[in-house]
């Protein structure tokens, strides 16, 4: 019954179970393990006859008379009441659509309702109010609805009183939850079982009650995160790999080659990945550094390692343009300095006969390394001697793609992924804990701050005059089109919709580009703007635009409120990297306090690192999006905001594997680490 799908609650609509499924809730499971974020506190009851319009209340009388009705207008279905009180005054009451009110509410029933008050034909109104009936209620006094109201996540079409509803009809099947806890830990930390912590969760008589069962919740999934990072870092650790001598000629040549310094923390990174490699199991490295802090260098000084080791070495981005982009770096900071060092491109657009001359040539050993895309993964592509595998903007493949990347060799190659997300150590720690991770805090010297201001949107104009302006010195401009909660078809066109009115109504003489998750030309469009032919690109945020065009000097992002704080930072990262000053115009349509005070951020902060992790806790108060990119829930996220918490679910994880490996004994942890390992893209 548990993993019944949420469509078998009673009285749950087709249209609802979607609403649920986007949320993640799938499974009756799902939705009793969903606590609420927080609640809602409508206070004590007030007199009708004292209730002003506009004010959130609660009132608590008796219904005089109660009746389904269908609306004139809509013909909407709605049952109305009236409820008097001691004050004599009468409350009218309105509930659309929730056909069950009228047969759980009769004639007669002392209720308690909170809502907000409305004037409709003349008299105070509540429209789809919380109810709840007080008779059999031992003191006659609103347990829930004066009280404590619980806050679901939601998306358009639901309320967290629908939730709660589910919820309720749910709750008998909490006994049944198993609890993957051990005992042992469950008691060392003082965690509530399972099925008392849904219970108390979802209807906790004290909010101290409610934060141990979040507590629990929290520690749980953390728990099988970190035990799934554990069983794989042993698995890894058990394989062995060719080790990678250390030379100190090999990087002299390197640096010699480059025709620039390496940064104090691309120095780091490098010696970090160095030293995993000369062990003899693989290297399993995360490189995360800011956008434009030098990543590529540091791969290639360990490409340069390994084939003076006499190995081979392959690199898999998510896109044509940057595997072409690779292409021209590699060999850049490579093949002067190491005349036997051939790179080879390969990519799904080249002819038949190219890629069967760039297969055989990793085949047989007679190219050190091939830069590409998914085609690097395809069956027919072998290597003769694979020693490193790189994996560039790796959180754009899934765990299966770069498991297959890696079993191009005979045994593990070393492994080194790259990320230009600036994650927080704790956020590294608890979504990659299977990796050490290097970072690169600092940027190549010489670059230019971006400019960046927040423009409301009365001032739109002066945003499009800018772009106007560089446009005309010759530079170039992106627009990112708002984040749009909603299936790629939608995104694609009303990113199309603003391309068609920005040509039309605003840069009629410009030269623009469109390029969207859907568009089939975007190789071409992007290669377009890169030549410089396209002088405004607008793109929504789905789409690479992972590439180095120094020209571009604006980046104008509408609706910025709806993005994280990392992200914006991620499309900043775009501009500033030649020498022109660079803009980057930050468009809201929500120009309250908090979203202005959150874009500020972006104004005052360059860092990508500290940005991420204003981002977190912002995020970690409550109003969350993204989280689940990290395959955690918000609740686990808020969780990470005390560090200490995540060293002891780690070391717990560990100790246990250490005394029961493979969790053979704990049958089901070992079943939901499975079920992670499998589903999971973010290791
Ligand atoms: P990332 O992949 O981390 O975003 P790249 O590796 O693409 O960054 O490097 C961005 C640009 O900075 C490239 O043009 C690169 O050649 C240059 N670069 C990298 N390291 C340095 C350095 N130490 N000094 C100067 N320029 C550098
Ligand atoms: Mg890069």
């Amino acid at each position: 019954m548990l993993d019944a799908p949420v469509s078998a609650l009673p009285g749950i609509k087709a249209p609802d179970v979607n609403r649920l499924n986007k949320l993640g809730v799938e499974t009756i499971r799902d939705l009793l393990l969903t606590l609420p974020f927080d609640w809602e506190t409508y206070g004590e009851p007030v007199p009708i006859a004292s209730l002003a319009v506009g004010a959130q209340a609660t009132v608590v009388g008796t219904i005089i008379s109660i009746a389904p009705k269908i609306t004139r207008f809509k013909k909407m279905k709605l049952t109305e009441a009236i409820i008097r009180d001691e004050s004599d005054a009468g409350l009218r009451v309105a509930w659309f659509n929730q056909p069950f009110v009228a047969r759980q509410l009769h004639k007669g029933d002392r209720v308690a309702v909170a809502g907000l008050v409305k004037i409709g034909y003349g008299m105070l109104e509540m429209q789809n109010p919380h109810h709840e009936r007080l008779e059999g209620n031992e003191e006659g006094e609103p347990s829930r609805v004066g009280g404590l109201m619980p806050k679901y996540h939601l998306v358009g079409g639901l309320s967290s009183k629908k939730i709660a509803g589910w919820v309720e009809s749910a709750l008998p099947l909490a006994g049944e939850l198993e609890d993957l806890l051990p005992e042992r830990v469950r008691e060392h930390h003082r965690l509530l079982p399972v099925a008392e912590a849904v219970r108390l969760g979802h209807r906790p008589d004290t909010f101290a009650q409610w934060r141990e069962a979040r507590r629990r919740m929290a520690f749980a999934e953390l728990f099988e995160l970190q035990a799934a990072f554990a069983l794989m870092r042993a698995s890894i650790a058990a394989e062995p790999a060719t080790p990678i001598a250390y030379s100190q000629d090999v990087i002299d040549a390197f640096k010699a080659g480059l025709g620039f310094e390496l940064t104090r923390a691309q120095r780091r990174s490098t010696w970090e990945a160095f030293q995993d490699m000369e062990k003899p199991v693989p290297m399993n490295r995360l490189l995360n550094g800011d956008v434009g802090s030098g990543k590529t260098a540091v791969a290639a000084a360990c490409v340069a390692m390994a084939h003076a080791a006499g190995l081979q070495s392959v690199v898999m981005a998510p896109t044509e343009i940057l595997a072409r982009q690779h292409l021209h770096r590699f060999r850049a900071y490579l093949e002067a300095s190491f005349p036997g060092l051939t790179v080879e491109l390969l990519v799904s657009s080249q002819s038949a006969a190219e890629r069967r001359r760039v297969k055989t040539a990793a085949a047989s050993g007679h190219c050190a390394l091939v830069v590409g895309t998914h085609a690097l993964i395809e069956e027919d592509v072998e290597f003769m001697d694979l020693g490193l595998a790189v994996v560039d903007e790796q959180h754009r493949f899934g765990t299966r793609q770069r498991e297959l990347l890696r079993a191009k060799g005979q045994g593990r190659p070393h492994f080194l992924a790259m990320t230009a997300t600036p994650i927080p150590r704790t956020l590294a720690l608890a979504s990659y804990g299977e990796m050490s991770v290097s970072v690169i805090d600092e940027q190549p010297p010489g670059r230019m701050p971006v400019e960046t201001e927040v423009v409301e949107p009365d001032q739109r104009r002066r945003a499009y005059e800018l772009v106007r302006e560089q446009v005309h010195a010759g530079r170039q401009a992106f627009v990112i089109c708002p984040l749009i909660e909603d299936s790629e078809t939608v995104v694609a066109r009303s990113a199309t919709a603003e391309f068609e009115r920005l040509q039309k109504d605003v840069f009629p003489d410009l030269r623009m580009g469109l390029v969207h998750g859907r568009l089939k030309e975007k190789d071409e469009v992007m290669r377009a703007f890169v030549s410089g032919e396209v002088r405004v690109l607008v793109a929504t945020a789905v789409v690479e635009v992972g590439v180095d065009v120094p020209n571009a000097t604006v980046m104008m992002i509408e609706g910025a409120d709806r993005f994280g704080l990392a992200q914006l930072h991620q499309f900043r990262g775009r501009v500033g990297r030649g020498a022109g000053q660079s803009h980057c115009l930050l468009l809201t349509d929500d120009p309250s306090e908090p979203a202005l005070n959150r874009l500020n951020l972006m104004t005052q902060i360059r860092d990508g690192f500290k940005l991420a992790e204003e981002d977190m806790r912002i995020r970690g108060m409550g109003e969350l999006m993204g989280s689940r990119q990290h395959g955690m829930s918000d609740l686990a996220m808020q969780a990470l905001q005390q560090p200490e918490l995540l060293s002891e679910v780690r070391q717990e994880a560990e100790s246990l594997l250490e005394a029961d490996p493979g969790f053979e004994h704990n049958p089901l942890l070992k079943a939901a680490v499975a079920r992670r390992l499998d589903l999971t893209s973010i290791s």
